[in-house]
């Protein structure tokens, strides 16, 4: 296959959507429609295991056509990306660490046997589609704002057999997105059920396919219904802490030895998603908080953090994800157990606040780093 045509960005087509036809919502219509809003255009790319992936295409936002036999449509062929686009109080429009986006979504598509593809390739064509829609989509005037972006990659071959899709399509749009600040008061948690886990030792939790997430609602609706926002995951007998919702999920606490302590669950048994923020916030508090907060990534129980609220240790806990960024936890419940955790003035503690001001600044524009980078 490795003669056929690869992804290849630099091909790109061009069709310009008529300007008049979409007009940017204020931030309050677009939360109460029941539609998500996009952007004036999207990218296609088709791909086909016998002609390799085609050119890509720029085009006007719109339906996909698809036949009721394509493989996504029954045996769960997709994965996805979600990254947001920024407008910077510097003016400059900025995408946060998009190549680990991109690296993501190849592992993926691997994952679920659609084609693989040079990631820098997906990347540029992620700058290209904001390079057309920013402008419009994130004034100049509105710094702050920011656009969802959501690459996806689908089986779409039109045959029942259960077996690895031979025409696949990459698709890329770009919405606009109700503010998902931190729910006041902070964010509360509920464990799962006892019959309901996220993910599995061997299984694909790791991966950002849409077979981890529609499962999922069900155990969300139940904690909706009693008034908590999102899961709190646990797995296993020992009840190890995994994400919070589509969100990773960290704890700070004092050790009994006394030491200041920010953990958060390990990648290396691929039960989690390898987040964009999780990965940030670790090496940020690494490198800033260093001799203040010793950061680690290691397995830890629900019965640990019930244990260190007993004893006065627990300091702060937030979840942290491309949506709900850098999210004070105010409560966890476990069964009989109620966890509150300290939030200094009632937002959040200093930590978690140092942490979202460092990511801010840098995707705001405020402070130049390597990691915001300009469309
Ligand atoms: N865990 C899960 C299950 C998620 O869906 C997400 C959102 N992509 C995250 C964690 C956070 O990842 P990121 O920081 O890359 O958004």
């Amino acid at each position: 296959t490795s003669t056929l045509p690869g992804l290849d960005a630099s091909k790109l087509t061009i069709t310009r959507a008529d300007p008049t036809a979409r007009t940017v919502p204020d931030e309050v219509a677009a939360c109460s429609g029941n539609e998500t809003i996009c952007t004036d255009h999207m990218i296609t790319v088709s791909w086909n295991a016998a002609t390799g992936w085609a050119t890509p295409e720029l085009k006007p936002y719109g339906p996909l056509s698809l036949m009721p036999t394509a493989s996504v449509l029954h045996y769960a062929t997709e994965c996805f990306e979600g990254l947001k686009a920024y407008r910077g109080h510097d003016g400059g429009l900025r995408l946060f660490r998009p190549d680990l986006n991109a690296k993501r979504m190849l592992m993926s598509t691997l994952r679920i046997s659609l084609p693989g593809f040079p990631p820098a390739e997906l990347e540029k064509l992620i700058l290209a589609l904001m390079a057309v829609d920013g402008p419009k989509w994130l004034p100049r005037d509105r710094p702050g704002s920011y656009l969802y972006l959501r690459p996806a990659v689908i089986g779409t071959q039109p045959q029942l057999g259960v077996q690895a899709p031979k025409e696949a399509l990459l698709f890329i749009t770009a919405s606009f997105m109700p503010r998902m600040d931190a729910p006041a008061g902070g964010m509360r948690l509920h464990t799962n059920p006892e019959d309901m886990i996220r993910a599995w030792v061997g299984g694909f939790g790791y991966a950002k396919v849409g077979a981890n997430y529609g499962p999922s609602l069900l155990a969300t609706n139940e904690a909706r219904s009693r008034g908590f926002g999102q899961i709190l995951w646990l797995y296993g007998p020992e009840g190890f802490c995994t994400e919070a919702g589509a969100s990773n999920f960290f704890v700070v606490w004092r050790t009994k030895e006394g030491g200041l302590e920010m953990v958060t669950a390990p990648l290396d048994d691929k039960l989690i998603l390898d987040g964009v923020t999780r990965r940030s916030v670790v090496e940020l508090a690494r490198e800033r908080l260093k001799g203040e907060v010793e950061v680690v990534e290691r397995k830890y129980t629900i019965d640990e953090v019930i244990e260190a609220d007993k004893e006065g240790r627990l300091v702060e806990s937030f979840a942290a994800g491309t949506a709900f960024f850098i999210c004070p936890v105010s409560q966890i419940r476990h069964r009989e157990h109620d966890v509150h955790i300290p939030m200094a003035k009632g937002e959040s503690g200093q930590y978690t606040a140092k942490i979202k001001g460092w990511m801010t600044d840098i995707m705001y524009g405020n402070e130049q780093h390597p990691w915001g980078v300009v469309v």
